[in-house]
Formats: structure tokens, C-alpha cells, sequence
């Protein structure tokens, strides 16, 4: 069995704020905001550990993650300012959890980015 933080989270097994639920996706606020807004979504069903272990058959499944976050900043009144998603793959993208999940940040303006 494929365990990780996010299964214990998708689980009830340890407490997160939950912000967000569909049959297939949950979203719930980073323990540590880069943001003022940061929310997690993952999907609920088999661990994928990272991007790189997706498969053509996930396509769908991804995509529903985009989905979900532009749906909550809709909700949430932040579309029209804007927001940035971001999934980070290994070493070199700053993963630290091997559950796949697309990170949503808003509520100022961002800046660009690069190697920093
Ligand atoms: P990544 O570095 O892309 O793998 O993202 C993992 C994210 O999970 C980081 O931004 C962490 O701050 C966040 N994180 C770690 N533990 C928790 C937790 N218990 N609840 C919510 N977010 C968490």
C-alpha cells in the first residue's frame, strides 16, 4: 500500500482545513501558506506518487484538478485577480509529498519566478 501524508488526510486519520470536496478530489489549505491563499488539491482515489507517473488514461483525472481549483477561486471571488497553479515534480520541482497534488495560490500579486 502506496501511504502517504495526503491518504492520512483523505482519510480523516489527521486533521487538515478542508475547503473543498468532489467525488474524486479533495482541497484543503498548505500547513504552510506561500500566499494568502494556498490550497491543496488532491485527488482521492490510487496514490500517484509525482506528474512524472501519470499515464495517458489520467489525463481526465488531472485535468478535473485544474478544474477543481479554478471552480474554488470562482467560488471564492479571487478569478478576476487572478491566481497561479503550480505542480512540483521531484527533486528538482521541491516536491516533498510523492502524492500528486496541484497547489493553488492567490490573494496578491505573485510576481514571476524562476531558479530562486
Ligand atoms: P510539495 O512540496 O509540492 O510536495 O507540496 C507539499 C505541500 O504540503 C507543502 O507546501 C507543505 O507545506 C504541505 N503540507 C505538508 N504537511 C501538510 C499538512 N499536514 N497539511 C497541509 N499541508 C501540508
Amino acid at each position: 500500500m502506496n501511504d502517504t501524508l495526503f491518504g492520512r488526510i483523505i482519510r480523516r486519520e489527521i486533521p487538515a482545513a478542508i475547503v473543498y470536496e468532489d467525488d474524486d478530489i479533495l482541497g484543503f489549505k498548505d500547513i504552510a501558506p506561500q500566499a494568502p491563499v494556498h490550497v491543496l488539491f488532491v485527488p482521492k482515489g490510487e496514490v500517484i506518487p509525482t506528474l512524472d507517473d501519470t499515464t495517458p488514461e489520467q489525463a481526465q483525472l488531472l485535468g478535473r484538478l485544474m478544474l477543481a481549483a479554478a471552480d474554488y477561486a470562482r467560488r471564492e471571488g479571487f478569478a478576476r485577480d487572478g491566481y497561479r497553479v503550480v505542480m512540483n515534480c521531484r527533486e528538482h520541482g521541491g516536491q516533498t509529498v510523492f502524492h500528486v497534488h496541484l497547489h493553488l495560490l492567490a490573494g496578491a500579486p505573485l510576481g514571476h519566478f524562476g531558479t530562486a
